[in-house]
């Protein structure tokens, strides 16, 4: 359980609402690229690095992870997407291609583990406030 990305519970850029260990609100920005280790300097790589990768990780447990343009994973790629407002993560690799069962259930608890509700799926910031 060593590739889980970084709990950020201080709140500087998103107000009073706390986030569940783990998850990272896009806009939040502690990690570099995976790719070529470059942090982000002009707005279009901010933007792109806003976007959480998952990609086959260790085991059964997808890893996260956030890519410069020029990065990016290339092949197949599906979407996750919150219901209410889009955002979510990109699935590369064989989490992308596959439709089996297991794979199915290792994204599932990713997105469990980092505050999203799989039955929409509503991210971390939807499922609080929906009716
Ligand atoms: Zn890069
Ligand atoms: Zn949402």
């Amino acid at each position: 359980m060593s590739n889980r990305i970084e709990p950020r519970t201080d709140g500087t850029s998103t107000g009073s609402r706390r986030r569940p260990a783990g998850y990272q609100a896009p806009g939040q920005f502690t990690t570099v690229c995976a790719g070529c280790r470059r942090a982000p300097v002009t707005a279009a790589e901010v933007a792109d690095l806003s976007t959480v990768w998952l990609l086959p990780g260790l085991g059964d447990v997808p890893a996260a992870a956030r890519f410069c343009r020029a990065c990016a994973p290339r092949g197949p790629i599906a979407e996750v997407a919150c219901a209410a407002c889009g955002d979510g993560p990109l699935l590369a690799g064989d989490l992308a291609a596959a439709a089996d069962l297991a794979t199915t259930a290792a994204i599932d608890a990713w997105l469990v583990e980092t505050g999203w509700r799989p039955a929409g799926p509503w991210c971390p910031d939807c499922r609080g406030g929906r009716r």
